[in-house]
């Protein structure tokens, strides 16, 4: 099963694309952690990806796309996977379906997340994230066990440089000028399918299993 997760910085795909990827035992693939792992190693791609990222502008497609078809070649990508945060524009979308097309396969499923940019920066000051394993929480709708701590790796959590209001805005100009459009692309390939993420975690992620499942 190939999903991918639409929706606005913030709007809670990241968790949504984690529980579904261990649900369905199938990868999950952020270009944003895969790009913050490079950052942490200190990568070229990294050092690349970080002038954009800091300004809270997407990183050109050229390297995005490198980047994204290599992790596609590796042999867990076999039965499918959730991307989180790929495609974020029409040609990066557009690379994936040729990608796929030449395999005689396609995107089954693109799992819109929708929250009004009002809830957004309200939530986006309450998000903090472990930078050893990639594990989000929420302060108040998806708080961790133990307050500032991570669950699933016990290291410290911290706010993500971009989550900070002022960069929240620029991604929030970002995901509508360049992103939201895959919308209608998705819409009119069939795959699209729109899910309430103004409510709690566990609620949008059945209505997602239903929809999966249905
Ligand atoms: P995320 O963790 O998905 O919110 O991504 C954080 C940042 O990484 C974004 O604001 C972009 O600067 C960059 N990024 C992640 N994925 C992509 C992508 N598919 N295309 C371009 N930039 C991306």
């Amino acid at each position: 099963m190939k999903i991918v997760m639409l929706g606005a910085p913030g709007a809670g795909k990241g968790t949504q694309a984690k529980m579904l990827a261990a649900k369905y035992r199938i990868p999950h693939i952020s270009t944003g952690d895969i790009f913050r792992a490079n950052i942490k190693e200190g990568t070229e791609l990294g050092r690349k990806a970080k002038e954009y990222m800091d300004q809270g502008q997407l990183v050109p497609d050229s390297l995005t796309l490198d980047l994204i078809m290599d992790r596609f070649s590796k042999p867990d990508c076999a039965n499918g996977y959730v991307l989180d945060g790929f495609p974020r524009t029409i040609p990066q979308a557009e690379a994936l379906t040729a990608a796929l097309k030449a395999k005689g396969e396609k995107v089954d499923f693109a799992i819109n997340v929708d929250v009004p940019d009002e809830n957004i920066i309200n939530r986006m000051s309450g998000r903090r994230c472990c930078l050893k394993c990639g594990g989000t929480f929420h302060v108040k709708y998806n708080p961790p066990k133990t307050e500032g701590i991570c669950d699933f790796c016990d290291a410290e959590l911290v706010i993500r440089d971009d989550d900070k209001p002022e960069i929240v805005k620029k991604r929030l100009v970002a995901y509508h000028d360049q992103t939201q459009p895959l919308i209608d692309y998705y819409e009119k390939e069939g795959a699209l399918r729109n899910v309430d993420g103004t409510v709690d975690v566990e609620v949008v992620f059945d209505s997602i299993v239903k929809i999966l499942e249905a």
